[in-house]
């Protein structure tokens, strides 16, 4: 099936609206209007929930190897599509083409790896107390399972929590980011169509967060809601999840530090720091925000991100030699500069950027940030770099974990094991020695802990205690006797 500009993708067929609304999708860089998105609500919610609630049984009981083959095709339906994929991303959420293209080689592989995983949701046979009995401990799909993602890697965080979702026998109802529709529903949507997902197993709905996503949350009928976003949000999906005693795993904010020790190579650091930092224009989860460094490399380290920030090109990022594009929309530039303006009155020195033309904001160093300082205090979700120096490696990761966010951490060093011993006692979900802040490896289960994530994590060994329950099945081989 084709694209139709601006559809629901609910029951197998791509819908509009029975309000018939529609909104206009623009490219970040330019403005410029590149499609329209169907503006859902409740009515199109509970369409599709009821498509996804009378299909899934059948999808549960399909042979593994039918939800592995779905699994395939819609991989290779990301490869085959790569290049249309690359272009919409970079111009929906204004990253450059090397983003774009990390999110379809993950998009792939989680679905590669989904595909494998669908073999594995067998469980275990227990031994009993009693004579002539059996145990049997076996996974179950939860049932219907509400995804919403945020607009920054829209076919990543779509893709890693829906494919392993389907693999081991949920249905699923999708609801990407109103900024990110095309990329994080419409073509995801049709991959999965042409795959051969069957009707109502997969579905997709636009539209806004509360008319649609709190919707979903409330639906009486999803078992699990899986949400990548702000802590705020996470924190409001929670308490009305928590009505049902629904299920729910939430992947939020981070405020994640880069500690640079002092036996450390500072201009290697900076490299680390710099992509750590404005790597998409510092808009995910994992960017670094807070650098920790330590004072006898402190100026060698704050020359070398200055350098780096001042060298990277600002632009449209259909431009090959961009290195940077807009920040996504008007809302999230503002609140950008409302917190360097917070750091600056606070103390913190502007050493490069702090400026920004339209949603075209420069990589941005502050010097001087104490530990009470806005910019280190708050997730910044923008190109800013803040630089704390500390004297001692005490003090440093006394620094690293005062926050109550708790999603990943790195600490570079000349000394690995003495990285090593370090990340034992960070408290976060994540820590890397030597590398950026900024990982993800599908194979390799993500979360965070603390304001950071609730739930399990998600990704690779995680995925089937993450999308399934256990149930008990025991069998009598006689008649049991009891006393009445
Ligand atoms: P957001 O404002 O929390 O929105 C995320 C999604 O939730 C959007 O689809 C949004 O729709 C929807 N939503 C908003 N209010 C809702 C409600 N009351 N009920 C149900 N759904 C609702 O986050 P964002 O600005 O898009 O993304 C940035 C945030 O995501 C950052 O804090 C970042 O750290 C976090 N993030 C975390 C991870 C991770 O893995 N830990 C990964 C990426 C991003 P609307 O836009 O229509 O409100």
């Amino acid at each position: 099936m084709g694209r139709s500009s601006g559809c629901h993708y609910i029951d197998g067929a791509f819908v509009a609206s029975e309000s018939a609304e529609q909104v206009d999708v623009l490219e970040k860089a330019t403005g410029a209007v590149m499609g329209t998105a169907a503006v859902g609500g409740a009515h199109e919610v509970d369409r599709a929930v009821a498509a996804a609630e009378r299909s899934r049984h059948e999808w549960a009981a399909a042979p593994y190897t039918a939800r592995a083959a779905v699994l395939r095709a819609a991989a290779a339906g990301i490869e085959g599509r790569s290049a249309e994929l690359i272009d919409v991303i970079v111009r929906e959420t204004g990253a450059i083409a090397a983003k774009a293209e990390y999110e379809v080689w993950a998009g792939a592989s989680y679905l590669y790896q989904a595909a494998e995983l669908a073999a594995r949701t067998g469980g275990e046979i227990l031994p009993s107390a009693m004579p002539g009995k059996m145990n049997l401990v076996r996974r179950m799909p939860l049932g219907t399972v509400g995804i919403i993602t945020p607009w920054n890697f829209p076919v990543v965080l779509g893709v890693y929590t829906l494919a392993p979702a389907l693999a081991v026998g949920n249905a699923v109802v999708l609801k990407p980011a109103p900024d990110t529709p095309i990329s994080g529903g419409q073509l995801l949507a049709e991959i999965l169509d042409d795959a051969g997902v069957p009707a109502g197993v997969f579905n997709v709905v636009t539209g806004e967060g509360d008319a649609v996503g709190e919707p979903l949350v409330t639906h009486a009928d999803v078992a699990m809601i899986h949400f990548t976003g702000s802590t705020a949000v996470g924190r409001r999906i929670n308490m009305l999840a928590a009505e049902q005693l629904k299920r729910v795993s939430l992947e939020m904010g981070g405020n994640n530090a880069l500690l640079v020790l002092d036996d450390a190579d500072p201009e290697h650091a900076a490299m680390i720091g710099a992509f750590a930092a404005f790597n998409y224009q510092g808009q995910t989860c994992i960017t670094a925000g807070r650098h920790i460094v330590m004072s006898s490399v402190a100026d060698a380290y704050t020359e070398s991100l200055v350098r780096r920030a001042a060298g990277i090109p600002v632009g449209d990022p259909t431009d090959p030699n961009v290195g940077m594009g807009p920040i996504i929309n008007q809302r999230q530039l503002e609140r950008a500069v409302s917190l360097l303006g917070s750091a600056t009155t606070e103390g913190a020195s502007v050493l490069q950027g702090g400026t920004h033309e339209g949603l075209f904001m420069a990589p941005t160093v502050l010097g001087g940030v104490s530990a009470d300082n806005t910019a280190f205090r708050e997730e910044l979700f923008a190109p800013i770099a803040p630089i704390t120096v500390v004297d001692t490696e005490e003090e440093a990761l006394e620094l690293v974990n005062r926050t109550d966010y708790g999603l990943v951490n790195s600490i570079v060093t000349g000394d690995p094991m003495r990285g090593l011993a370090l990340a034992e006692r960070v408290h976060s979900g994540m820590v890397h020695v030597n590398d950026v802040t900024t990982l993800v490896e599908p194979n390799v289960p993500f979360g965070g802990i603390g304001l950071s994530g609730l739930g399990r994590p998600t990704g690779g060994s995680a995925n089937l205690e993450h999308f399934t329950e256990r149930q008990w099945i025991s069998v009598a081989r006689q008649p049991v006797e009891y006393p009445w």
